[in-house]
């Protein structure tokens, strides 16, 4: 476990070690301040001193990479039973993200790379919003949660929780696959039965009534033409 005061992206710092074969096992790098965060696609994440909890984990994999496509809802699911255990009710927004209250709480960006050793590893990024400055939603754009609960608690208690059901599921995972996780994921679905779209570079490329997950984790959307499965790429989504 590392803890630093101050770096631009805990996810880039791990992923940069991955060419030069210096990790050898898992690693927890945690930022009191990240100041060049993002989520998918290179979208921005934002985080404030004293605010926000983000950190992440690099794990190594056996695969092989397909079967990683499903990680992010896996780790989703580790992370909102640990907060819902807290008394913080949250639910899963297909893919990557827990959200609180009809807003975000935290964000999951899974990034994935080769040893020279040829290991597979994924370096796992959470961002999860304890408390929120006033400008924040200004800033982003949207509404965003907080959770001034688990703020109140010692942070590497909390850190400790959500590592140590982290490590559960990922050790799980690279045994099985996403399928064992498919139900506790649905059980946690944000906006299951709702009508939502589904955005490519902010076109709607889909749209349909959300109606859970499947095995590999792709989000089943009901449409006048029948079921039809997503996968996760770089798309959003969003209530229609
Ligand atoms: P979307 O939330 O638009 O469906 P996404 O799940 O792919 O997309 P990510 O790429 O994982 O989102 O995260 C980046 C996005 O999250 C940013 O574009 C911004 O809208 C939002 N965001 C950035 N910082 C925060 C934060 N601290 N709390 C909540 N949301 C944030």
């Amino acid at each position: 476990i590392e803890a630093v005061a101050e770096t631009g992206s805990t996810n880039a710092d791990l992923l940069a070690r991955l060419p030069a074969g210096t990790l050898s096992g898992p690693v927890l790098r945690i930022a009191d301040v990240q100041t060049a965060g993002r989520g998918r696609a290179g979208r921005p994440w934002l985080s404030a001193p004293g605010a926000s909890l983000t950190f992440s984990l690099a794990w190594p994999f056996k695969g092989p990479l397909q079967r990683l496509a499903g990680l992010p809802l896996a780790v989703g699911v580790a992370l909102a039973e640990t907060v819902a255990s807290l008394d913080v009710p949250v639910q899963l927004k297909w893919p990557n993200d827990l959200m609180k209250d009809g807003a975000k709480l935290a964000g999951i960006l899974v990034e994935t790379g080769t040893a020279p050793d040829g290991t597979l590893w994924a370096v796992i990024g959470c961002g999860m919003n304890l408390v929120m400055p006033d400008d924040m939603e200004a800033q982003i754009g949207r509404a965003v949660a907080s959770a001034p609960w688990l703020a109140r608690m010692d942070r590497n208690a909390l850190v400790a929780l959500l590592l140590s059901r982290l490590a559960a599921v990922l050790a799980e995972f690279d045994d099985t696959g996403f399928a064992p996780f498919r139900d506790r994921w649905n059980a946690l679905q944000a906006w299951r039965g709702e009508p939502v779209n589904i955005l490519d570079q902010g076109n709607i490329i889909q749209q349909g009534i959300a109606a859970g997950v499947d095995d590999a984790g792709r989000l089943l959307l009901d449409t006048p033409g029948g079921r039809v499965a997503v996968l996760s790429g770089d798309v959003s989504l969003r209530l229609a």
